[in-house]
């Protein structure tokens, strides 16, 4: 399996998966894709129906990945997916399933569920992938003998994703940069209370942006970043990406019961990496029927969806939401979405992300292109908090079941697009105590907070509160990195 850039410098430059797996963006500024699309046989479909979920995941990533031993692969993703780290689910008898799917009822006559993706560490989907992330690292490093240093900024979800991940894995530290006191008490504890020696938590006296600032500062000074071994894990990188194709592939053996059926999904979407995981599982061969990008106020990717148009947002305009993991100007995994639907055109691609960068977007309205948008099954729509709290209430009512603001805006747009006798399955990607003043405003009453959460917040806290300057984060990483 062969890897590209989506702006094609280079056309005879390709990598394997391996060469990637630590990087973030191509040199010539696109995204890596796979030369080709593995597709799955019915043979295959068949055979895969019954698997456990480490095993499928073996199953698909091989499809992505020839230059790790099988031996070895099958082995990380075993060591991945077990039930004791997706152990937060709501019954026992679920969590050997790594991603249960939570049926709610039939409206309009298609079944409607949830897949259940936050029953990880970190309670939100993003540990799917990020689980197997640091152990494919930790693998890939120890083979070169080699140590990275991961730098990111967060304002919740990847930040704590991301250090769940890496905790006392060997040639890895973290450095994660978060606004100090501007998340909430659930998410901060969740970080701070980490003890272990290679996590480092530094709280800048500013907010995001100014976090981010810092770390492509950081990241820009070049010679610093080669001798400090800098690294990231955003979700630009494509083994994220390939990890999350798996549980498109488990919802629908759980939503099916014969390889003729289809199913859709909706993806609360903010960078859409979750979606184009889905776009590339239906690429595959998976039956999929409909892929909703469901986004909060923040509608940049409902619009294209909607009319062609893709605008991204100025930092002005950019709304701090209810459902705050998808709150995004532009969505950086859009690109590879775009590269498929121009035919794999790399030249048009460079054109309109220079336009992106020139203009602030493009318009494809007029193209025969944008027709073919609905050839590959997408839909969209978008929600308020209003939709939001009502959301989380109806659902609560009605079956009761408590779901947070991000899946809410997931159900509230499945429901613009449900056909009958079609499953609707939307994902779940977070559980509800992580945004408990929502929870709070829409039921009255307090989130579940899964068990092993208890008395989080009272935990002791390890951080370094350092002010929003980009040379006290290096002299930090140098005093740290004993090297
Ligand atoms: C990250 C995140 C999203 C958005 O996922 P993308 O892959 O960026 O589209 C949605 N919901 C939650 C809870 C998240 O943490």
């Amino acid at each position: 399996m062969n890897y590209l850039s989506t702006r094609g410098a280079g056309a005879g430059e390709r990598h394997t998966f391996s060469e990637i797996l630590l990087g973030g963006l191509a040199k010539d500024g696109g995204l890596y894709l796979p030369a080709d699309y593995p597709r799955v046989t019915a043979d295959e479909l068949t055979r895969w129906r019954t698997l456990p979920y480490a095993d499928l995941a073996f199953e698909i990533l091989s499809k992505f990945c020839d230059d790790i031993p099988a031996d070895d692969l099958r082995a990380l993703t075993r060591k991945t997916y077990t039930a004791a780290t997706y152990c937060n689910v709501r019954d026992d008898e679920s969590a050997a399933q790594i991603t249960p799917l939570k049926t709610l009822g039939v409206e309009d006559g298609a079944p409607l569920s949830l897949l259940e993706l936050s029953n990880g560490p970190t309670l939100a989907f993003k540990d799917m992938a990020m689980q197997l992330i640091g152990n494919l690292f930790e693998y890939a490093l120890a083979k070169h003998g080699e140590t990275l240093n991961i730098l990111g900024a967060t304002s919740g979800d990847t930040g704590s994703a991301a250090e769940y991940a890496m905790r006392g894995k060997k040639g890895i530290r973290v450095f994660m940069l978060s606004p100090h006191k501007k998340m909430s008490a659930f998410q901060t504890a969740q970080m701070y209370s980490l003890q272990d020696p290679n996590i480092f938590n530094l709280a800048v006296q500013g907010v995001f942006d100014d976090a981010q600032d810092i770390v492509k500062a950081v990241s820009n000074d070049h010679a610093f970043k080669a001798k400090y071994k800098i690294g990231t894990v955003n979700s630009i990188n494509w083994a994220r990406v390939v990890a999350q194709v798996v549980y498109y592939f488990k919802g629908y053996f759980a939503a099916t019961k014969s390889n003729a059926e289809r199913v859709s999904f909706t993806v609360p979407s903010g960078n859409f990496g979750n979606v184009c995981a889905g776009h590339i599982a239906r690429m595959m061969g998976l039956p999929i029927e409909k892929l909703v990008v469901a986004t909060n106020e923040n509608d940049v990717l409902d619009e294209f969806f909607r009319t062609g148009i893709y605008r991204v947002r100025k930092a002005a305009e950019t709304y701090h939401t209810s459902s705050p993991s998808m709150d995004i100007s532009k969505a950086s995994n859009f690109e590879r979405f775009v590269y498929d639907l121009l035919g794999r055109d790399p030249a048009r691609v460079l054109q309109l992300f220079r336009d992106v960068e020139e203009k602030g977007g493009f318009d494809l309205a007029a193209s025969g292109d944008f027709a073919r948008v609905r050839e590959f099954g997408f839909v969209s729509g978008s929600s308020s908090h209003d939709t939001r709290v009502d959301t989380i209430r109806d659902v609560f009512q009605r079956y009761d079941t408590m779901i947070d603001t991000h899946t809410a805006d997931g159900v509230k747009v499945a429901r613009e697009h449900l056909q009958p006798g079609i499953p609707m399955i939307v994902l779940e990607t977070a559980q509800p105590i992580k945004f408990g003043e929502t929870i709070r405003e829409a039921l009255l009453r307090e989130p579940e907070r899964p068990a092993a959460f208890s008395g989080l917040e009272s935990l002791p806290q390890r951080f370094e509160v350092v002010s929003a300057d980009a040379q006290r984060v290096k002299d930090f990483i140098v005093a740290n990195t004993g090297e």
